[in-house]
């Protein structure tokens, strides 16, 4: 059987007709590229989890839907044969016009999956038709009749022993011949309901495929040449890592460098498939390798950044010298299926943050049926609008001054939990988003343009 090569092109990657002929090209330079996944055209997933939350707004609501179709008919009218994806096109932005309808009035998570799941459904037709024009033996895939998850819309837990069965038997055949074209970020339940993997998740779509047909390698094809010190566009004089480990690269995705989904490591790790970062724009510059063993450990390795962050203080004081009271807590939190991200402890108080990457890209609540749950424990008190910063490193905990370092350079920062010592691999603190960017940016400096 012929090496499969998974490449993956985010949104920015098929903007438009431009950005497509571009990543078209750098299909064609790796004759193992055998299964291309894709995000949605660029812009297009906001406008439709706009119209899931409910727009009511008339005016706005037609100003979306002209939006979406100027987007997709753009890079109709630039092929030479548009008829073909043009009807397809034209059913799901029916589709999409009668669901928001619907969303306006009574919004829900299954809904806005089903929303949100057209923007990669049209750009796989119009970039398939791209391939084929450009003489490739492209074919479209639905990906929803393999990547089976659970019916957690928005969320969507991936099925694996059902994704590999679905994919040997579905996927992998058709591979050997053409190049498949297929969605990243959707699924579908085992009722046939389309879900989604939560926001970015085509990321980590590409690698659950890779790993469900054993591919060769994982590319992921975005808008900067590789993973950079910091999101270049917080500090523009962060420079771009040629080699980084599995470990390093997942608590970074993990710790939101949007580069990649914070899961998407996980498959890749599981079948230790090389994962290479690149810029479908720029592809000549090379990118970032993310292997499981690397040449250098710096002591500093990045510093990443993730907004929306929900703090939750719980605070009981007959918690003090008494035991059992974490379990309560943690016993509430899974029953709720409630992930917890950060958590630091004192005698008489707890203080956690929840996780977020659902695709309704709200701030993580704590349920209401929760907190009054854990108000008959203890008293909760919930704060919004900060921030995580992680800085991620080797050996950090195990090195003297550098926790000085960070926190001498941030002395005028009011940082609000702070966590250090239970990974080797970061030491992570939480702030107000008002002073975050600025943080971020003078620790850069300090630590990584010297
Ligand atoms: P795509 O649509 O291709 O999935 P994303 O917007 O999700 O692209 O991710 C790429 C963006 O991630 C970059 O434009 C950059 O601003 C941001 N980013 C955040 N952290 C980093 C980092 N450490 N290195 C490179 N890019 C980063
Ligand atoms: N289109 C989805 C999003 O914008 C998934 C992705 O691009 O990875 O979140
Ligand atoms: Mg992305």
């Amino acid at each position: 059987m012929n090496p499969i090569n998974v490449a993956k092109f985010g949104g920015t990657s098929v903007a438009n007709f431009e950005a497509m002929t571009k990543s078209a090209s750098v299909i064609e330079q790796n004759p193992n590229t055998h299964l291309v996944v894709i995000s949605a055209c660029s812009g297009v997933t906001n406008l439709l989890v706009e119209l899931a939350n409910g727009v009511q707004d008339n005016h706005r609501k037609k100003a979306i839907l002209e939006g979406l179709k100027t987007i997709h008919f753009s890079v109709l009218d630039q092929l030479a044969d548009p008829l073909i994806p043009e009807q397809a096109i034209l059913d799901i932005l029916d589709d999409i016009e009668k669901t928001a309808e619907t969303a306006a009035s009574q919004s829900n998570d299954k809904l806005t999956d089903h929303l949100v799941s057209c923007g990669e459904l049209m750009s796989t037709h119009l970039f398939t038709q791209l391939l084929i024009e450009r003489g490739n033996p492209a074919v479209r895939f639905d990906i929803r009749t393999v990547l089976r998850t659970d019916s957690r819309f928005g969320k969507g837990e991936p099925q694996l022993n059902d994704i590999s069965r679905l994919a040997q038997k579905k996927l992998t055949p058709l591979c050997q011949q053409q190049i498949v074209v297929t969605q990243g970020f959707i699924g579908s339940d085992s009722e046939g309901n389309t879900t989604t993997l939560g926001r970015g998740g085509s990321d980590y779509s590409a690698a659950l495929i890779a790993e469900s047909v054993d591919a060769c390698g994982l590319e992921i094809w975005t808008d900067v040449p590789g993973i950079y010190t910091t999101d270049p566009r917080i500090a523009p004089k962060a420079s771009p890592i040629p080699e980084i480990s599995f470990s390093e690269a997942s608590e970074m995705a993990n710790y939101g460098a949007k580069i990649l989904h914070p899961s998407t490591l996980l498959p890749a790790l599981r079948h230790q498939i090389p994962v290479f970062v690149g810029s479908s724009k720029e592809p000549e510059k090379g990118g970032t390798w993310i292997k499981e063993k690397v040449d250098s450990t710096p002591l500093f390795r990045a510093l990443t950044l993730r907004c929306n962050q929900t703090m939750v203080t719980l605070h009981s004081p007959s918690m003090f010298h008494a035991y059992g009271f974490l379990a309560e807590v943690f016993k509430i939190l899974a029953k709720y299926q409630i992930s917890v991200d950060l958590i630091t402890t004192s005698e008489v108080s707890v203080a956690l943050t929840l996780d977020q990457t659902n695709t309704n890209g709200k701030a993580p609540e704590l349920p209401l049926e929760a907190q009054q749950e854990l108000e008959e424990l203890c008293t909760v008190e919930v704060e919004h609008n900060l921030c995580l910063i992680a800085l991620i490193g080797n050996k950090m905990s195990h090195s003297k001054g550098s926790a000085k370092q960070v926190f001498g350079t941030l002395e005028e920062f009011n940082l609000r939990m702070i966590c250090y010592g239970a990974s080797q691999h970061n030491l992570c603190f939480l702030l107000h988003e008002s002073e975050s960017k600025q943080a971020v940016k003078i620790l850069h400096k300090e630590l990584f343009e010297q």
